[in-house]
């Protein structure tokens, strides 16, 4: 498969460490608020590339770390943990916020078909307790492989301790700023003033690998005993050290949100090579943004998230959100709206629309198109190209082939884009309420009276009310969406 690569800046062929087999880790959530749809975005991208390889005939072994400690507000050294900051406010432990936002995690994976790194459909009664089976790796369970893991960078000459932390001594790694291509004095520009945070600190681009319970973290709930004293290891250590315990001291693809290119993932790579004398990741892949408005970045601090239930609350389904999320590109920004989700809802049910009408039309059981599927597989190859596999579907509905081999082959497809068009399809015990009847028929005679205007707005009160008029070249179906 063709993927971009940061560090190749450009698209290139990955050429897996063992023939027949993904080793792959995803930098996943810090546990302490409900994802809004931006987070959900990176998975959705990384659940697809996922499904791409198994379809392809991949082995993978993948696995996603949950952040329960040591992930600092605005990802300074010396700010507040996210997650014991979430505790306080609620009056509650850091290991219950955790569990609490596992577990919505987990329901936000499910909502939207993705599955659990391990590759299993997420069973929402799974227990907290047994999320590592599926793939999840907690922070707080991994203090142990960290320790040994700052020991042995310790060991190679790439830290040095003050009284308050140890600290990655970023200078020792000749190429740090490979990802962004700057110079270590530009990079840490504006970040001076933090140097003054810990005097011993000798570079504003070094970073905390363990933090003493000391100073500012006195109270610090949650801390373990180490050879540097009581403290808590600092966000990107638990990276490495998660990755490599998994997948080995090689492995093919890192996967996370573009805004670990300047930083987080510059110091998992350097604490790798610190600790492996290798960089240890074949391939770093990231996603861009979900924005919103004027290009704003979707944050939970830019107070401008949405998370799914804002979806349901909009009238849609999670389907639709999942049809926008796999109809882009990873490596291109979304503009997330309301017209963008309807967007999506359109043409997702016009497509189950298409396959009613096709199944109406079958006759018997159908078999793979395999030319079709062949390209299909070039699609994927092609950097998870999936706007020509809608296209790819499209001219496989209008072609002259059985319309129960096209069923088939799409429903196999769906396997990757997961947007469960069997079961849409089958859905048909429709009901459609009087008063939708009504405003349909108002619709029709605007459209006679050539009032489109009209007709448009009477389109989306349908719509409002979770219904769709869907337009043929023989009159319209009503759909709920
Ligand atoms: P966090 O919990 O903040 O570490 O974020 C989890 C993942 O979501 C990271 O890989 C981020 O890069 C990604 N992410 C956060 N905000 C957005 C956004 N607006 N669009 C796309 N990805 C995002
Ligand atoms: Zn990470």
């Amino acid at each position: 498969m063709k993927l971009y690569s940061t560090l190749d800046r450009g698209v290139v062929q990955v050429k897996p460490l063992v023939k027949g087999r993904i080793s792959m880790y995803s930098c996943g959530p810090t546990v302490y608020f409900r994802m809004h749809i931006g987070n959900i975005r990176a998975y959705v991208n990384w659940d697809i590339l996922h499904k791409a390889f198994l379809y392809l005939g991949y082995d993978v072994k993948r696995v996603m770390n949950l952040t329960d400690v040591g992930h600092m507000t605005d990802d300074t050294d010396f700010g507040e943990d996210k997650i014991e900051k979430s505790a306080s406010s609620e009056g509650v432990t850091p290991r219950e916020i955790a569990n609490q936002y596992i577990r919505t995690v987990l329901e936000d994976f499910s909502r939207m078909n993705i599955l659990s790194p391990s590759g299993e459909s997420i069973d929402l009664k799974l227990e907290i307790g047994k999320v590592k089976e599926y793939g999840f790796l907690r922070a707080t369970e991994y203090i142990p492989e960290m320790i040994e893991m700052i020991q042995k960078i310790e060991g190679n000459g790439c830290t040095y301790e003050t009284e308050q932390a140890v600290y990655f001594d970023v200078s020792k790694i000749s190429d740090y700023t490979i990802f962004t291509g700057q110079s270590l004095d530009e990079k840490t520009e504006g970040a001076r003033d933090e140097v003054n945070v810990d005097p011993g600190k000798r570079h504003p681009a070094d970073f905390v690998l363990w933090m003493k319970r000391v100073g500012k973290y006195e109270n610090h709930t949650m801390h373990w005993k180490s050879p540097w004293g009581d403290g808590f290891p600092g966000w990107h250590i638990e990276c490495s050290a998660m990755s490599i315990d998994a997948l080995g001291k090689e492995f093919d693809i890192h996967t996370g949100g573009i805004d670990h290119i300047p930083i987080h993932h510059p110091n998992e790579r350097a604490q790798n090579i610190g600790a492996m004398g290798r960089s240890v990741v074949s391939y770093w892949i990231h996603n861009e943004w979900v924005v919103m408005g004027d290009d704003m970045k979707m944050s939970k601090s830019g107070g401008s998230s949405v998370v799914l239930d804002d979806i349901v609350d909009m009238g849609f389904d999670f389907l639709d959100l999942r049809y926008l999320f796999v109809s882009v590109n990873y490596h291109i920004k979304i503009n997330f709206s309301k017209k963008a989700l309807h967007g999506a809802r359109n043409s997702r049910l016009a497509l189950v629309s298409r396959l009613r009408e096709l199944k109406n039309e079958a006759d018997g059981e159908g078999e793979l198109i395999h030319e079709y599927v062949e390209r299909f597989k070039e699609c994927l190859d092609d950097s998870l190209n999936i706007s020509k596999v809608l296209a790819l579907i499209n001219e496989m509905i209008k072609s002259d082939k059985k319309a129960e081999d096209v069923l088939v082959t799409i429903y196999d497809f769906d396997k990757v884009l997961s947007l469960d068009l069997e079961a849409s399809v089958e859905d048909v015990g429709l009901d459609i309420p009087e008063e939708i009847l009504k405003l349909v028929e108002r619709r029709e005679e605007a459209r006679r009276g050539k009032d489109f205007e009209l007709a448009d707005s009477i389109r989306g009160q349908i719509g409002d009310m979770g219904y769709m008029v869907v337009d043929s070249a023989d009159g319209f179906n009503i759909e709920k969406i």
